[in-house]
């Protein structure tokens, strides 16, 4: 099974997947940690994402999809859950392909909808105990913004195959919605 999560910064989707990766047993693999492992290791890729990262951009999807492409060739038929990406039309496309050049198809589609209020305050909270460089407040708005206009417009190019979460509740709520509308 091949499923995509997506939504804003802050809607819960790495634990979400996590959640689901369990349960379905499928890798569970987030680009946001991917990159800052890359980070950690000083790789040339870690390199040159660590300035987006910090301040709240994406990185480049050629970045993206080359890493995309070797990851998910490398498992070949396995079972995944990407959680961060696609990001953009263009990843998006470059998703599409990499499938196909795998015979692969994506299964479901799970977008985790949460008003940007909520999330906005949800990230502040977070960023007191993560330690993380890009959980600052100006990060934080800017990543938003960058959801907003990047990758928002990715509901509508995944359309027909996309399903829509209520993301505000508890962990539990939210998996329950999610369980009860997985193909
Ligand atoms: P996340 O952990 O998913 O919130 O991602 C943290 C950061 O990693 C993002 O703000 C981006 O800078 C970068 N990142 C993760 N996934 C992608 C992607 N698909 N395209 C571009 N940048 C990404």
């Amino acid at each position: 099974m091949k499923l995509l999560i997506m939504g804003p910064p802050g809607a819960g989707k790495g634990t979400q997947a996590k959640i689901l990766s369990q349960k379905y047993n499928l890798i569970h693999l987030s680009t946001g940690d991917i990159l800052r492992k890359e980070i950690e290791k000083k790789s040339s890729t870690g390199l040159e994402a660590q300035k987006y990262m910090n301040a709240g951009n994406l990185v480049p999807d050629e970045v993206l999809l080359a890493m995309m492409y070797s990851t998910l060739t490398e498992l070949q038929h396995k079972g995944v859950i990407l959680d961060g990406f696609p990001r953009t039309i263009p990843q998006a496309e470059g998703l599409s392909g990499i499938f196909e050049s795998l015979n692969q198809e994506i299964d479901g589609i799970i977008n985790i909808q949460v008003d940007k209020d909520v999330l906005i305050n949800r990230l502040v909270e977070r960023a007191k105990n993560s330690g993380r460089a890009d959980d600052t407040k100006e990060v934080i708005v800017n990543r938003q913004n960058v959801y907003l206009e990047l990758t928002a417009p990715l509901i509508e190019f995944y359309q027909k195959n996309i399903i829509h979460i209520d993301g505000d509740g508890s962990i539990d709520q939210v998996t329950e919605r999610i369980l009860k509308r997985i193909p």
